[in-house]
């Protein structure tokens, strides 16, 4: 039985990077958001550097009253202080660390980062680019420049995936295709392709109808409109994690509230402290941060969305099953990366 999944509409091809845990924020009205590197990651490479940002209104409350620690203080250093809104570690064991803030005159719940300190992991990726009649999906080039936005994203749990070849073949019938006829039929061609080389394989194709990625395991299908997104997003499956959704109206009533305001408890692992805060921008709803996750099943156009790793697992809609057994199910979903992702078989 075939376990091809259909996966996400297309994403803009030009990635925007975001705080991968969403910005903690205190009593503001302020944006959140986009700014250079990821802020808030999950993960802080051994020996690496990542920083870490909390909005506090007003503006002129002072950085000097802002205060950082590192849960275990071993963990991480901070490079150029501990105080101010931002901060920049350097990490130096492996492990959790909790990362604290403590506010002069603010007797309030603190807010709390979650990361984990991980040695740089190295995936092992090849590349095949299908064409017919000399028509092919992709371009070498445009395959490394897809890889290197797959690496932006996959930096903030200190993941490289490393692509060690590209390949061409020419086959009739293989180019565009409805992958669901005769069972599946093309995409297990394809997928034959090559067996056994201990990573990911990457199989560019053209059209293959709504379908935009597929995946077996580490067997991945990609059609030619997709971006980086898609294949970060499919290699995500690969190590474990779920799709997940706020609604999906022609399968299930159940859906995420459109009013659910993000609090600890539907991403308990990722920023808290107290179980009734998450810490999230003034207006940001839990709907929110779920379209802005990696593994958000179906991504929207919004600059930015969906690239968001999340330490741990988050509130939301998803499905175990596959095609047509698939359950529906509101409860945490198996999407947090240190909770439910696991690249080891994969690795180089
Ligand atoms: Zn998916």
């Amino acid at each position: 039985m075939p376990a091809f999944r259909p996966q996400r509409p297309p994403l803009p091809a030009r990635l925007f990077r975001a705080g991968a845990a969403v910005l903690a924020l205190l009593a503001s009205a302020a944006a959140p958001a986009r700014a250079e590197g990821f802020l808030n990651p999950a993960g802080i490479v051994l020996g690496g550097t990542a920083t870490f940002r909390v909005d506090i209104a007003p503006a002129a409350f002072p950085d000097a009253a802002i205060h950082w620690t590192a849960e275990p203080s071993s963990r991480v250093s901070f490079l150029s202080g501990s105080s101010g809104r931002t901060v920049t570690v350097r990490g130096n064991t492996p492990g959790n660390v909790f990362l604290r803030v403590e506010i002069d005159g603010y007797a309030g719940a603190h807010p709390v980062a979650n990361a984990r300190v991980v040695p740089l992991s190295i995936v092992k990726a090849d590349a095949w680019i299908i064409g017919d009649g000399g028509v092919w999906a992709r371009t070498e080039d445009e395959v490394r420049g897809i890889f290197d936005d797959v690496n932006d994203i996959f930096s903030q749990i200190g993941v490289v995936v490393s692509l060690d070849s590209i390949s061409f073949t020419n086959h009739t019938g293989w180019l565009n295709f409805n992958p669901r006829a005769n069972n599946w039929a093309v995409p297990n061609q394809i997928t034959s392709i090559t067996n056994g080389t201990g990573g990911l394989v990457y199989y560019f194709v053209g059209n293959m109808g709504s379908y935009y990625g597929l995946h077996n395991g580490g067997d991945i299908l990609i059609k030619n409109t997709a971006t980086g997104v898609t294949v970060a997003h499919e290699a995500g499956h690969a190590f474990g994690l779920s799709d997940i959704y706020t609604a999906q109206t022609n399968e299930t009533a159940l859906a995420v509230s459109p009013a659910l305001e993000p609090t600890l408890g539907n991403m308990p692992n990722d920023w808290g402290s107290d179980s009734a805060l998450g810490f999230y921008s003034a207006g940001l709803t839990h709907s929110d941060i779920v379209t802005r996750l990696l593994m958000y099943g179906e991504g929207d156009s919004g600059d930015g969305a969906g690239i968001d790793l999340s330490y741990g697992d988050v509130y939301g809609l998803w499905y175990e099953g596959v095609q047509h057994q698939r359950q529906w199910q509101l409860s945490l979903a198996p999407v947090g990366f240190f909770q439910h992702a696991n690249p080891g078989p994969y690795l180089k």
